[in-house]
């Protein structure tokens, strides 16, 4: 989904989004707008600081992210695990994170897989000096917040990992979470 001017006066009309006196409320949630550029400064600062640390405690933040939004999706009403996956997927999408997408779903193997195309970190990172020298992917902060709504939905632990990731030349970033055994 995109968000357009168009689609962003919708929202307002059905107070998806609401403003007020320097609050922005968007599905519930309230926001406080950060430019990609700073998120970026944000994450190049941490890998200063901790090396490669810095994904884990991306991947922290994602997951307490997560489970933000589960408790406020949640909350509204008792809605199908499926649904609340879109729903999900959906509130990331507004977020202006890249366009999510389930590529494969399965409850019963416990296999859920999330696609982001369009991250508007990847441009950012590339030109990034600090963060040019790393070989691996790099949203764990998106992959935080896969990993929480997983074992939400699957009522389950699981395990994530990204396995493909526009940071090393792939097209899009792909997220494989799994039920874990045992
Ligand atoms: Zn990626």
């Amino acid at each position: 989904m995109v968000v357009s001017g168009e689609n962003m006066k919708k929202m307002v009309k059905s107070n998806q989004l609401e403003l007020d006196d320097g609050d922005i409320d968007l599905l519930g949630f309230r926001m406080g707008m950060v430019p990609i550029y700073t998120w970026t400064k944000l994450i190049e600062r941490l890998y200063e600081m901790q090396g490669e640390e810095a994904f884990d405690i991306l991947f922290e933040v994602g997951k307490e992210h997560g489970q933000y939004a589960i408790d406020e999706i949640g909350k509204e009403h008792d809605i199908p695990r499926r649904q609340f996956l879109d729903q999900s997927l959906y509130t990331a999408d507004v977020l202006g994170l890249g366009r999510f997408s389930l590529e494969k779903i399965n409850f019963e193997s416990g296999k859920i897989i999330y696609k982001i195309e369009d991250s508007p970190f990847k441009e950012e990172f590339e030109n990034s000096d600090i963060l040019s020298d790393l070989d691996r992917e790099v949203d764990d902060l998106q992959r935080g917040m896969f990993h929480k709504v997983a074992e939400c939905v699957l009522d389950s632990q699981v395990e994530s990992r990204e396995t493909h990731c526009t940071f090393k030349g792939d097209s899009y970033c792909r997220f494989v979470v799994e039920r874990k055994e045992g």
